[in-house]
Formats: C-alpha cells, sequence, structure tokens
C-alpha cells in the first residue's frame, strides 16, 4: 500500500545527507569533544563548526547559541531560566493561550512553584495575538513575554516583529517558541529583536533529541542543568556530537532549499485544499488564511470526528494527526482551536496535515482520492449528520 506522510509538524524522516554526515561522529571521531587530545579536539572542532552554522543562519554569533536535548528543553530552559533569575524583578509573564504544551507547562510550573502570576493572551479567529492586548497585559513586573513564532497546529505566523517591539519599549525579555519556523522561514534575531528562541532538530529533517537555544548576551538566565562546564556553564552534559552535527547539516539543506521546498509546499497545500473543497462541503480552514506555514493545513470537517478520520485515512496508507490532544483518557478538544473560538464539535472534527518537501503532487492526487469517500462514509454513520 501507498504510505503518505503528512504529519511534518509531529516530526521528519532523517534526511540521508544528514544521516552520513552524523555517522562518523558514532564510529570513527566519537570523541568526548571535552578531551585534549585530537580525538576529542576533533569533536570538539565539529560542534564549534555547526555552532558557527546555526549562528549564521539565524543572524548571529556562534557563543549566542546553546545546544539543548529538543526544544521542549530549549522552553523550559528560557521560562524557568528567566524567572529563577529574575525573581527580584518582578513575576509575572505573559504567554499565550495557544502555545505548545512544551510552554504552557512550565509556566503551569512557575504560577504553583515560585508564585508566579502567567497572562494567558487570547488569540482571533484565524489564531493571530492581539498586539494592543499585549500591551494591557503589560504590568511593572512583568518580566517575560513568550509567544511563539509559528503555531503547530495550525501554521499561524505571529506578529514577532511588533511584539518583539512592545517587549524592547518595556524592557521586558521576548522569548519566542520557533521550533516550527527554523528551515522554513528566516529568522534573523538582531531584525526581529528577538531575546531568546527555541529550536528542534526533528522538525527539519534532522535527528530527535537535539535542540538549541538562541540567548542574547546579557539575558540574565539561571541554568538549571548543573555539572560540567560544557555550553558556556549553561547547560552541563556531554555535547551529543552527532546529534550537533546532524542538526547543523539539516539546518544547513533547508536553508539552500528554503525557497524551493516553500513554493512547493505552497503548491500542495493549495491543491489540497482546492481539491478537498471541491470535493466536500462543510470544511473549514482553521488558521490564518495567508500568514500561515506553507506546510500545514488545519481543517474541520462538519459532523465527524477526527480520531475516526485519523484511523480511517491511516487504513489507506495516509500518516495525519487529531488536532486534539488525547489526555489521560478523555478525548479533548486541541486548546489551540478553542482558543480560536472553533466549537468544541468542530475542533474535535478536524485534522492536520502537515506536508513536507519529500511530498509529491501524486500524493495529493492519492489523498484526494481516498480522503473524499472516507469523510462521505463517517458522514453517513454519523449521528450529527
Ligand atoms: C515539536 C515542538 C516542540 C517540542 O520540541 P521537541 O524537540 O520535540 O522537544 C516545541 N514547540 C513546538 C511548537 C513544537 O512543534
Amino acid at each position: 500500500m501507498k504510505q503518505i506522510y503528512l504529519d511534518h509538524n509531529a516530526t521528519t524522516p532523517v534526511c540521508k545527507e544528514v544521516l552520513e554526515a552524523m555517522v562518523p561522529y558514532f564510529i570513527q571521531d566519537y570523541g568526548n569533544a571535552s578531551s585534549v587530545y585530537s580525538m576529542g579536539q576533533k569533536a570538539r572542532h565539529a560542534v564549534d563548526e555547526a555552532r558557527e552554522v546555526i549562528g549564521n543562519a539565524l543572524g548571529t554569533e556562534a557563543t549566542d547559541i546553546i545546544f539543548t536535548s529538543g526544544g521542549t528543553e530549549a522552553n523550559n530552559f528560557a521560562i524557568k531560566g528567566i524567572a529563577m533569575a529574575n525573581l527580584n524583578k518582578g513575576r509575572h509573564i505573559i504567554t499565550s493561550s495557544i502555545e505548545h504544551l512544551a510552554v504552557l507547562e512550565p509556566c503551569r510550573f512557575i504560577e504553583k512553584e515560585l508564585g508566579f502570576d502567567v497572562t494567558y493572551l487570547p488569540v482571533d479567529k484565524q489564531g493571530m495575538v492581539d498586539t494592543d492586548k499585549l500591551k494591557d497585559a503589560i504590568r511593572k513586573d512583568t518580566i517575560l513575554i513568550s509567544i511563539m513564532f509559528a503555531n503547530n497546529e495550525t501554521g499561524t505566523i505571529q506578529p514577532i516583529k511588533d511584539i518583539s517591539k512592545i517587549a524592547r519599549e518595556n524592557k521586558i525579555y521576548f522569548h519566542t517558541d520557533s521550533v516550527q519556523v527554523l528551515g522554513k522561514m528566516p529568522i534573523d534575531v538582531e531584525e526581529l529583536g528577538i531575546d531568546m528562541c527555541s529550536f528542534s532538530g526533528h522538525k527539519l529533517y534532522g535527528p530527535k533529541g537535539i535542540g538549541a537555544m538562541y540567548l542574547r548576551k546579557g539575558v540574565r538566565i539561571t541554568p538549571f542543568q548543573h555539572g560540567g562546564h560544557h555550553e558556556r556553564n549553561k547547560r552541563a552534559g556531554t555535547e551529543n556530537v552527532p546529534g550537533i552535527v546532524g542538526f547543523a547539516k539539516a539546518v544547513k539543506i533547508a536553508y539552500r532549499d528554503m525557497k524551493k521546498n516553500d513554493d512547493h509546499l505552497k503548491k500542495l497545500t493549495k491543491k489540497m485544499w482546492e481539491g478537498l473543497n471541491k470535493e466536500l462541503k462543510e470544511i473549514y480552514l482553521n488558521g490564518h488564511p495567508e500568514n500561515r506555514l506553507s506546510s500545514t493545513l488545519n481543517i474541520s470537517f462538519r459532523y465527524i470526528e477526527g480520531e475516526s478520520m485519523v484511523l480511517n485515512f491511516d487504513m489507506k496508507g495516509i500518516s495525519a494527526s487529531t488536532g486534539s490532544a488525547c489526555t489521560s483518557g478523555s478525548l479533548e478538544p486541541s486548546h489551540v482551536l478553542t482558543a480560536m473560538g472553533v466549537s468544541p464539535d468542530m475542533a474535535q472534527g478536524s485534522v492536520r496535515f502537515s506536508f513536507g518537501y519529500e511530498n509529491t503532487e501524486e500524493d495529493v492526487y492519492y489523498c484526494l482520492a481516498e480522503i473524499p469517500p472516507i469523510v462521505e462514509k463517517l458522514r453517513k454513520m454519523s449521528p450529527l449528520c
């Protein structure tokens, strides 16, 4: 059976060139990057070079890049680290209601454990944060604004430059979860006025378990992983050399092919959306119609459940995911779609298709042949219909 992977916002395959770049650091140049002999120095050199590549991609210096185990750790570091280091300055932070759980949960943690107040900004129907509401939420004791660059469920892109300007004017640190953006759009941390941002290797054809945080010089942050003097004393632990090398290679390739990939993805998602629209009634696009990652289509199908669609699509070899997260056995509608004012039944009826560069037009034609009959079948069985 054909296998069509349409869940690239969840994870991506490792690109062959990336894997090939990593292999020598597992079996040949496997020295510890902190060791003084030449094999260690070879690993050190590879890490330095990778840091340079990522710094360059972001328009900053290598020394501002801290490698982490992924996006989750980078987000935790930014939020808890800033909170811990600035307790005396204030205990209020502002985020949005559509963040990834890797931002929302650290926020809940500092509310509970450190007595912080957290403002969760609402979003409009298209998933955009309102900068006027952000301005209104700022208090004397606000120390951090953390708002994601692009949303993983809908792809909606936030007005990052406007947000950072507000943060700057009020002398508040600005962090942005940029996991979904790296390699898909240019990110210039200087131009965008970003103080910290989080990245993950496996969302751009790199390996899992490696990520990074950009940390502007002078930002006061408390490390929470203590041990050796790695990563400028900010994050202890033996460097994941193969992971770091693979991550940097993935960034290099993504930047090399950015325009080509973007055009390709735009074409695929346009075809898919228009095709489904032609075949099916009562389907709705969730997210901003233009200010959106070109890879992402989040669609609500009225009268049916996302979960049963995903299972039926899978039987035809199509991998997509629901907007809803399965929490402790109960199926709750997505907090992102709910925050956008999507009704519970329409949120339950959503499916996210996230395309990657290896998807083809044939994949779209296959989906357009297989998906509508599944939707019609499920609608026939639906008590809501
Ligand atoms: C995947 C993802 C994360 C988590 O990154 P990991 O490397 O898997 O820990 C965080 N934020 C967003 C927006 C994501 O899409």
